[in-house]
């Protein structure tokens, strides 16, 4: 069998048994394919093998990408750090926007996002670890931001979103996706209506499918290495 049916194959199994494991309904959890730095060939192989959700994160890389795989079916989510000049272009082509962490952004998608196409759905990206110099709101800020977001028509605010610093135990990897997971349930509680949370790459999803993740984010899982 083709080398990335196979991963595809073992992740779904092993995201199922994590399920599982963590008494929680089957195909509960979205599989996002991260094809950054991947080859048309790749997402091509990916998709014969049923995987229909790519995730990019550079906008030229990912225009290039859509523009050559003209499948309406395909789904393509935008992960990657957005910059304001970039914002026109994301509204055009993505359904999701995985990464918002400021209001300007979000009030740029939302203005520039075409009257054809249904609201993009996005989501908050949180930087739970207060790391420097990474992208993510600060959870003492999340409420804000939610807030701000929640009356802009054209976008639909479906979740949280974050890229924890790597944890090298199993107990480490949940302690940030905990943190997301409450975080998530106080939004919940104060009426935002959320059904994603996205978490867990490749060396720790399961981790964050034991802390509730809906959606996980996996690159080299699937396509092995990445230039
Ligand atoms: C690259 C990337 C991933 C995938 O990481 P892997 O470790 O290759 O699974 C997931 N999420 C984001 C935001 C990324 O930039």
């Amino acid at each position: 069998m083709d080398l990335i049916a196979n991963n595809l194959k073992n992740i779904h199994k092993r995201i199922e048994t994590a399920l599982l494991q963590n008494n929680r309904p089957p195909h509960s959890v979205k599989l996002l394919a991260v094809s950054k730095g991947q080859p048309i060939t790749a997402i091509y192989a990916a998709i014969q093998a049923g995987q229909l959700c790519f995730g990019e994160n550079y906008l030229q890389e990912a225009l290039n990408k859509i523009d050559s795989i003209p499948n309406k079916a395909i789904e393509w989510q935008f992960i990657g750090n957005v910059q304001s000049n970039k914002t026109k272009l994301i509204a055009e082509n993505f359904s999701w926007v995985q990464s918002v962490d400021r209001i300007k952004i979000a009030e740029r998608l939302n203005q520039q996002r075409p009257q054809y196409l249904p609201p993009l759905n996005v989501c908050i990206e949180v930087n739970v670890s207060h790391e420097e110099n990474k992208s993510g709101v600060a959870l003492h800020e999340l409420f804000e931001l939610a807030s701000a977001i929640k009356p802009l028509a054209n976008l639909k605010l479906c979740g949280l979103m974050t890229v924890p610093a790597p944890g090298k135990t199993f107990a480490q990897q949940r302690i940030p996706y905990q943190k997301l997971r409450l975080a998530f349930a106080e939004l919940v509680a104060k009426g935002f209506k959320l059904d994603t949370l996205s978490m867990g790459m490749t060396d720790d999803f399961e981790a964050a499918i034991a802390e509730g993740s809906t959606l996980v984010r996996i690159g080299t899982g699937i396509f092995g290495f990445r230039k």
